[in-house]
């Protein structure tokens, strides 16, 4: 099982994920988005950070099926998009519900909450059901 880097820039996303929340880091500043975190805001330089917590929803901007090599705990192959959520940010997830021949960009996920440990919940990502307009 690959552990995911916590730290002082990351640890409000991953108490996030335990909460069932997906986190994106705000400037307190200007409320610019970003993600991934860090500790400056890249637009107006301030070091006054929050998050918003957000819909959870996105759409697949590209994706790779991971075959090889082999990581530990999992089962390949996994789909892994680059997904741009619903609130204008860019995030790298794992979609657990979309098979490999099936993935395409633009479409549209949820998020959901894969319990590990106490110490670790990850975000995965499934097929969104959405009202159709
Ligand atoms: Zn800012």
């Amino acid at each position: 099982m690959i552990r995911p880097m916590v730290n002082r820039d990351s640890a409000y996303f991953w108490e996030g994920t335990q909460k069932g929340e997906l986190r994106i880091q705000s400037c307190n500043a200007c409320g610019v988005l970003r993600h991934p975190p860090g500790p400056a805001c890249p637009r107006c330089g301030a070091l006054d950070r929050g998050y918003v917590v957000a819909s959870g929803l996105g759409t697949v901007f590209s994706y790779v099926v991971h075959r090889h090599p082999p990581i530990p705990g999992k089962e390949l192959p996994i789909v892994i998009a680059l997904i741009d959520l619903d609130e204008g940010v860019r995030m790298v997830g794992e979609v657990a519900d979309v098979a490999d021949d099936e993935i395409e960009i633009g479409i549209r996920l949820r998020v959901d909450f894969n319990r590990v440990d106490d110490d670790l919940t990850l975000p995965v990502w499934n097929r969104a059901v959405e009202e159709t307009r």
